[in-house]
């Protein structure tokens, strides 16, 4: 080595370790910003989890963010399928604002088909603060690389662009994730890290945790925001022997193979949690536990409980999630019943760490903390919307009530939520009253949203072909 440069080394080093004695050394300064971890697990039923009552599927780590900090009984997601709720999840506004309401076409050459570029992600936003911000996962917010996460605020990638993949590493044979047209394809293309397609050789949800834990050792000294996107336990059920071995007395074998899916999801997590504690960051860790959407209980057999329906639906099962949040040290362990939203996690960790907000758009969640720590009373929102603009229906929940209103206002159906969690009871006849006064709350925030800016999953060309003939058949009968 160059003597010279060897000096230089020697006081760069000497500056940088009177750096970390000092007090105002900014290691430690950034180390007080709360790092803030999102796990997400895909379609995962509401009564699936241990600290929900789940039976037959342990959940011991999951459980753990539960018993060290919140549980959650009435969280809700924005949505009822994966991708309109994880770009409300990322944005922390209502995605019917900005027409994303409908689960994207994979089309890798197609910028409109994914999260506007109008909208900031969490990982944009905590930019601005010196965060460093990764996906480990699913993304499914478009797979044009103008949508591509490091070119959303994050500054590492590992995972998949669409809405689901294949676990088993032999049966992920496409190397290129842009060269391919499909959904069905996407699910067998190699895993990215950040734009290099990479080979793996391990079940999916493993790779992910292996991942995650990593990325919490790479950026202990700095500010993080980690989005662990497991996509199980989506379809296709799949798992391997060491996780379906844990459950010889489960017969169904959907039932028995999503099972061995939550239980590595559940390794996983309680890796994430040992490694914090480790690195002496779980007080300084906020750590969400959610579903992206309810589960779809004849598709993965997963089980929403009381709820009613399932995944897509208008109806509890569809949105209502196992929810849980810890941050040791500051929010005591605690079961918390009012309305709560997949919303807050953004507006709870913008305004943790003074992150700005554009103003020409509000976030339609807040900040959770006052509200678990007991510093606010009251409840964090009037009402928790949810529409479905290619079904035509629509939900607000104020309150203890609920009200469903289908197909251009001619069906309303009002639950009381608390009383009638399944909401079997229909009260629209006895409380006229009330049917008004939620569908009046319903109508002033539709009016604020926009329609759906890009075609779905469900349009096929198929689809497409159906209605072009139904439009020549109506122009011959003219
Ligand atoms: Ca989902």
């Amino acid at each position: 080595m160059n003597k010279s440069i060897a000096i230089i080394g020697f006081a760069l080093s000497w500056v940088a370790l009177q750096g970390i004695s000092a007090t105002t050394n900014p290691i430690e300064k950034n180390r007080k910003k709360p790092n803030i971890i999102i796990i997400m697990a895909d379609d995962l039923g509401y009564m699936d989890v241990g600290f929900n009552g789940c039976k037959d599927i342990p959940t011991p780590n999951i459980d753990r963010i539960a018993n060290n900090g919140v549980k959650f009984t009435n969280g809700y997601t924005s949505y009822s399928v994966c991708g309109p709720s994880r770009a409300g999840l990322m944005t922390g506004r209502y995605q019917q604002r900005f027409g994303f309401e409908r689960n994207p076409q994979y089309k890798p050459h197609d910028p409109n088909m994914g999260l506007p570029q109008t909208e900031s992600t969490l990982a944009e936003t905590l930019k601005q603060v010196d965060y460093k911000s990764g996906v480990i996962g699913k993304w499914h917010l478009g797979a044009d690389i103008s949508n591509h996460p490091l070119n959303r605020g994050f500054t590492e990638f590992f995972g998949h662009l669409g809405g689901g993949h294949n676990y088993m590493p032999e049966m992920l044979t496409i190397e290129d994730s842009y060269g391919i047209s499909t959904e069905m394809e996407s699910y067998r293309t190699w895993i990215m890290r950040n734009h290099t397609p990479e080979k793996t050789d391990e079940y999916l949800t493993d790779e992910f945790s292996n991942e995650a834990v990593q990325f919490v050792k790479r950026n202990q000294y700095n500010p993080f925001f980690l989005f662990l996107s497991y996509n199980a336990p989506h379809t296709p059920l799949q798992a391997t022997e060491k996780y379906l071995n844990r459950f010889p007395d489960i017969k169904d074998k959907k039932r028995k193979t999503y099972a061995a899916m939550i239980s590595a999801v559940d390794d996983g997590v309680g890796r994430v949690l040992d490694a914090l504690e480790a690195l002496n960051l779980d007080e300084n860790t906020l750590v969400f536990f959610l579903s992206d959407n309810g589960g779809p209980e004849p598709k993965n057999a997963s089980n929403n409980g009381p709820l009613r329906d399932g995944k897509g639906s208008i109806y509890e099962g569809g949105y209502r999630v196992p929810f849980a949040m810890q941050w040791k040290g500051t929010v005591k362990p605690a079961i918390y019943e009012q309305p709560v939203s997949s919303l807050d996690i953004f507006a709870t960790i913008a305004d943790l760490s003074k992150a700005p907000i554009q103003e020409e758009k509000p976030l339609d969640g807040v900040n959770l903390i006052p509200y678990l720590t007991g510093k606010k009373q009251g409840k964090p929102h009037e009402n928790i919307f949810l529409r479905k603009f290619d079904q035509n229906v629509h939900a607000v929940r104020h309150n203890d009530y609920k009200l469903v209103v289908k197909f251009d206002s001619e069906t309303k159906e009002l639950y009381n939520i608390e009383k009638d969690i399944s909401e079997k009871h229909n009260l629209a006849k006895k409380h006229p009253e009330k049917v008004k006064e939620l569908d009046a709350m319903r109508l002033s925030w539709e009016s604020e949203l926009i329609d759906p800016l890009f075609l779905g999953l469900i349009h096929t060309e198929a689809w497409q072909k159906k209605i072009q003939k139904n439009k020549k058949r109506k122009k011959k009968k003219k």
